[in-house]
This record gives structure tokens, C-alpha cells and sequence, in this order.
């Protein structure tokens, strides 16, 4: 069984494999194949592959004869020529705005599993490439806007007066907003923080930050299908705006995180709402290449309105490669490992299993 890590193209800084995970697939009694360069980005060289086990190669060679082959984001079909038909393909491929490169990927014959799509159950949380990923961009939002805020976030009381503590506010306590939370919390704000889900409510106090709910008008109780929220009614909308109205006015810092799969984020903050807001505040939308929460939102820039900057943060993931690569790779290794059969030596992937159905992109 020979594994193939690509490297990756592009603005991606992070690779699907890194040693401990090349140590662990020998150990399964894989052979391990990575291309010349592909840890450059995530601070790991080609020697630290080697001193691995994995054999460095050119494209070409790694892929000769590979089994599996591990990416990042789908790498363009037609530099998979000379793979086996057959070979498993994994990474975040992106089916629903790469279906033509599926289809080549299918038309090679490759047997691609799109892994952002694994099921919300316990047994997938191990091999959960998009919670790993969320959680690190949830740190990484609160610090690029302690960065751009021109104001501290703890309060300090010094001989030349008292700094007030700033105050941040999360809109949408998924994975990436809880650990928002929690490095607000760790920085020294404020923060507050809001979800349609009640369930969140006490995530968020047991972080020690304060709920602000819509209290009149049902929510989502509990989880929504598969842990996803839906989309809110328009009574609901209404009444969250006008929290949003009266709570956004007093915050200096904003998170948003909420997005509805398969459909555009929800708007959460609307320019007249920014208007309010004093100037130098600073809003990260985690939820920008969806369509972002807020109004005037530009996925990949940061731009300024009302005084306020919007910063439309796009794979912020991708700025914390090692910790980011450790992570996905150890997704992809605890997903191949849990299907891994001994006495093949080699994953069988039932058809029939709801991990397996779910991410099946062919
Ligand atoms: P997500 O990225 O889909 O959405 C982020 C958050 O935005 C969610 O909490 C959602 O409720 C919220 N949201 C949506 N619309 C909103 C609106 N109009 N206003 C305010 N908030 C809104 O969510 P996620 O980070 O993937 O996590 C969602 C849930 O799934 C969590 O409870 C998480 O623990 C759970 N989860 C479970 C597993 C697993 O068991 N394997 C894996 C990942 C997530």
C-alpha cells in the first residue's frame, strides 16, 4: 500500500502529512511517498519527511503506483496523470464549486473523498477536518483583530490612567466561535457572544462570557439536522436585528462565524448597524467566502466603512500551517486508520457506511 502526499499549489501553505503521521502509516505497513517541497510551507523540510520513512520524490514518482493519495485542497486533475485507477484521492476537494474537476477525477479514475463533508457523529469528530481547521481559525480571528484594533484588550490600570478592557462580541458559537471565545477571554475582553441554537447558551457561559439571546421567538432548540442550524424565519430575523442594533453600538470587536451549508451565510450586521459602531472598531467575518454576515464584507481584503474596519478573513488556517498541517493530517491518518483492515493491509471502505456514503464526492 503506497501513500502519495502531494504538494500543494497556490496560496496553500499546509500539507496533508507531516512525520509523526508518515511514522504511523509505516507502522500500519504502508510505504510513504512525499513530493520535493510539500512541508516547505508548515516549517517541515524534506529530510524531516525522510528521517520519517517517507521516501521525497517529484510528482510524478510519488504518484507511480500510489494507493492513496493525500491532499489539501483537490489538486488540479491534470497533474494526477500516471496515478493508478483506482487510487483514493482525499482532501477538502470542494464538490459543490469543483464538480467539473470531480468529474476529471472520476473520468481518471480516482476514487475521490471530498473529507469536509464527513457527518456530524462522534465517530467522525477524530477524522473532522473542518472542526480542526475552525478551531484554529476562531484563535487566529481574535488575534489578526487585536492586531488591526489601535486600542488594548485587557484593561490595565497604570500611573497614567486606566485603559478600559475591550468588549467582543461573537455572532454564531460553532467550533470556530467557541474558540473565539475563549482567546477573547484569554486576551483579556469583554465578550459576549450569540448562536440561533440554544443549545450554545451554556458553551458560552461556561467560557465565561455573557448570552445574548433572541428571547422571544423560537430558535433552533438543541441541534438542528446534523448540527447545523437552518435558516431562521423571518419573525426571527427581525427580532435578532434589533438585538444586534442594540448590543453592536457598545462592542469594539466582532467576530462572525455563522454559515447555513448549502446556502448563503445569513446576514447578521447590516451597514446601518456598522454606522453605530465607534470608529477603530474592528469586525473579523470568518464567514466571508460564503457571502459574509456583514453587509459590505470583500472575502480576502479588509476595507473600512463608517471607521470601521471589515476584515473578510479567508482560510485564516492556512496562517498557522504547522499547527493547521499537524491537524489535518492527523484527521486524514485517524480516518484511513479506522478503516484500515490488517490482514489486507489496506482501508476498506464499506459503501454501505454513513462516514463513507457522506463524503463519497464520485
Ligand atoms: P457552522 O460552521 O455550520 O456554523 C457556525 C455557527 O453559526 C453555528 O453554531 C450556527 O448555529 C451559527 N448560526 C447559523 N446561523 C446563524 C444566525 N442567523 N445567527 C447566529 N448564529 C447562526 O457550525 P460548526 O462550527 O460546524 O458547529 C455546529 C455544531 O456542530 C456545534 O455544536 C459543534 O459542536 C457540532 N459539531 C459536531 C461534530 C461531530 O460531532 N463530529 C463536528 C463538527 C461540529
Amino acid at each position: 500500500m503506497k501513500i502519495a502526499v502531494l504538494k500543494e499549489s497556490g496560496a496553500e501553505t499546509r500539507v496533508a502529512a507531516i512525520p509523526e503521521t508518515v511514522r504511523k502509516f509505516i507502522a500500519l505497513g504502508a510505504s510513504v511517498a512525499v513530493e520535493r517541497g510539500a512541508g516547505t510551507g508548515a516549517s517541515i523540510s524534506d529530510a524531516d519527511f525522510e528521517a520519517a520513512g517517507a521516501v521525497p520524490g517529484e510528482r510524478g514518482e510519488v504518484l507511480a503506483g500510489a494507493d492513496i493519495i493525500l491532499s489539501v485542497t483537490g489538486p488540479e486533475p491534470s497533474s494526477l496523470a500516471g496515478a493508478r485507477q483506482g487510487a483514493l484521492l482525499l482532501g477538502a476537494l470542494d464538490p459543490a464549486r469543483r464538480a467539473d474537476d470531480i468529474a476529471a477525477y472520476r473520468a481518471a479514475g480516482l476514487d475521490s473523498l471530498a473529507m469536509e463533508r464527513l457527518p456530524r457523529i462522534t465517530r467522525a469528530q477524530s477524522m473532522d477536518i473542518l472542526s480542526s481547521q475552525s478551531n484554529l481559525a476562531g484563535y487566529k480571528a481574535v488575534v489578526d483583530a487585536a492586531a488591526s484594533y489601535g486600542r488594548a484588550f485587557p484593561m490595565m490600570m497604570t500611573a497614567a490612567g486606566t485603559v478600559s478592557p475591550a468588549k467582543l462580541f461573537v455572532m454564531g458559537v460553532g467550533v470556530a466561535g467557541l474558540q473565539a471565545i475563549a482567546t477573547g477571554r484569554r486576551m483579556g475582553a469583554q465578550v459576549s457572544a450569540t448562536d440561533v441554537r440554544s443549545a450554545t447558551r451554556e458553551q458560552i457561559m461556561s467560557l465565561g462570557a455573557k448570552p445574548v439571546f433572541v428571547e422571544n421567538v423560537a430558535g433552533i432548540e438543541g441541534e438542528g439536522q446534523g448540527g447545523y442550524a437552518g435558516e431562521m424565519s423571518a419573525e426571527y430575523q427581525a427580532a435578532q436585528a434589533e438585538l444586534v442594533s442594540s448590543h453592536i453600538a457598545k462592542q469594539d470587536i466582532v467576530i462572525t462565524t455563522a454559515l447555513i451549508p448549502g446556502r448563503p451565510a445569513p446576514r447578521l450586521i447590516s451597514d446601518a448597524q456598522l454606522a453605530t459602531m465607534r470608529a477603530g472598531s474592528v469586525i473579523v467575518d470568518l464567514a466571508a467566502e460564503a457571502g459574509g454576515n456583514v453587509e459590505g464584507c470583500v472575502a480576502g481584503e479588509s476595507v473600512v466603512r463608517h471607521g470601521v474596519t471589515i476584515i473578510g478573513a479567508v482560510q485564516l488556517s492556512r496562517t498557522l500551517a504547522a499547527d493547521a498541517s499537524a491537524l489535518f493530517s492527523r484527521n486524514l491518518y485517524n480516518f484511513l486508520a479506522a478503516f484500515w483492515d490488517k490482514e489486507a493491509g489496506a482501508p476498506v471502505l464499506p459503501a454501505d457506511d454513513e462516514i463513507v456514503m457522506a463524503i463519497r464526492a464520485n
